[in-house]
């Protein structure tokens, strides 16, 4: 598995890659948007993928392209839970409504 460790201070250098969980493709982590997973009661109990731009979110953490048909990959795969350690299928609102944004 690939750690994903969070910058640190101003630190330069490489830019880390990671895998889109929707194309599977390499790519530098900056062209990459980072989700989490947010877990809820009500109205059932379940869980959403939330986006994180700002990479700041504490917990595990996956990316995929910040686009329609990746993350509509991701979640028909089953993709999301698998990497953020959840099951059943995530509620992808938040993430289809900051995308819908991106014209
Ligand atoms: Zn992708």
């Amino acid at each position: 598995m690939v750690q994903v460790v969070p910058p640190s201070g101003g630190q330069s250098g490489r830019t880390p890659v990671r895998t889109c969980l929707g194309c599977r493709r390499r790519a530098e982590q900056t062209a990459l948007l980072r989700v989490v997973a947010s877990d809820h009661t009500d109205p059932v109990p379940g869980w959403s993928v939330v986006p994180d731009p700002r990479r700041r979110r504490p917990g595990r953490g996956a990316y995929v392209h910040p686009a329609p048909e990746c993350v509509t990959a991701a979640t028909t795969r089953g993709a999301f839970g698998r990497a953020l350690r959840r099951a059943g299928r995530p509620d992808t609102t938040a993430l289809e409504a900051l995308l819908g944004q991106d014209d």
